[in-house]
């Protein structure tokens, strides 16, 4: 995409990731460089492409090298890659990865369930990360992503002041951006706003992306009190990818067609052309069959007279 400003809104795309590891069935390394293809095509600029985990836990992410290579191929398009620890940041930057995000569990139990380690921990990974970095990779971003930011299956509530004195921390040991992920849909927007209003005030220009999901179909009401609140980065995955199979109907990831369609129609640039975005799910569907996707926008076609960026 040529544009003469920079668009208003950075949409990150993470359904390679976020939502080919929340489905069962694997898809293949070349089906998942097609579909990446059609998400730059798009104009997604930024987009999570693997997640560096050891394969017997996640076989879905096996080939993560090989997609990092492929996407590289694409000029002005950030290839990001998840890494949970030390080991798998190695392994992205090996592949070239331009920026990594490394999830911290706000909540003990979920971070303890999940990477076996203490919220504390992580920090200290996070900071083993960031040297790494400095030593052989000085130019990757590294994102830290708070998840169960916004309340947990395990722990339930999460008090608010956990969430932003670990956020502190993490913008402390170096981490280039701070996210808040809402990893299991329970977050609500008035929470949002709040939330993301005392980061703004607590670690400034260093917060980073709304990681939002759409499980109570709040997704999109929580990204616009994201934004309200001074947000500009937004993860979001194609056809909502990754539907939790404990809640039948429910969507994943915040559905990127209609997140744009969402910031276009007020007026706010995100550099992506829907109708091309539209056309990208015909690869992921081809990749997974069968997989259900979701989305209004999609369903309901493009407003008569629609164009892209309208002001209002
Ligand atoms: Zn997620």
């Amino acid at each position: 995409m040529t544009s003469s400003r920079q668009p208003d809104i950075l949409i990150s795309e993470v359904g390679p990731r976020d939502g080919l590891q929340s489905v069962k069935a694997t898809m293949a390394t070349a089906d998942k460089c097609r579909w990446i293809d059609a998400l730059v095509a798009a104009g997604l600029r930024e987009i999570e492409v693997a997640s560096f985990v050891p394969a017997h836990l996640l076989p879905q992410m096996a080939d993560a090298a090989d997609v990092v290579r492929h996407a590289l191929q694409h000029r002005g398009v950030t290839v990001m890659a998840l890494v949970p620890n030390l080991r798998g940041a190695q392994a992205a930057l090996r592949a070239g990865a331009q920026k990594l995000t490394m999830p911290v569990s706000a909540s003990a139990a979920h971070s303890l369930a999940n990477v076996r380690k203490t919220p504390d921990a992580m920090v200290e990974e996070v900071r083993a990360v960031l040297r790494l970095r400095d030593d052989i990779a000085p130019g990757v971003r590294v994102e830290a992503g708070v998840s169960t930011a916004f309340g947990c299956t395990l722990q339930g509530h999460v008090p608010e002041d956990d969430v932003v004195r670990l956020a502190v921390q993490l913008a402390e040991a170096g981490a280039d951006e701070v996210g808040l992920s809402d990893t299991t849909g329970m977050g609500n927007p008035a929470q949002t706003r709040r939330l993301f209003s005392r980061l703004f005030s607590s670690i400034g220009a260093r917060t980073g992306a709304a990681h939002l999901h759409n499980t109570r179909g709040l997704g999109l009401a929580n990204a616009l009190a994201a934004y309200e609140a001074g947000v500009r980065t937004f993860d979001s995955s194609l056809g909502g990818l990754g539907g939790c199979p404990y809640a039948p109907g429910a969507s994943g990831n915040v559905v990127t067609e209609d997140l744009v369609f969402m910031f276009e129609a007020m007026g706010l640039s995100t550099g992506v052309d829907l109708n091309r975005l539209m056309a990208a799910r015909a690869p992921l569907q081809a990749g997974l069959p069968g997989e259900p996707l979701y989305g209004m926008t999609p369903e309901a076609g493009l407003p008569k007279g629609w164009r892209v960026g309208a002001a209002p």
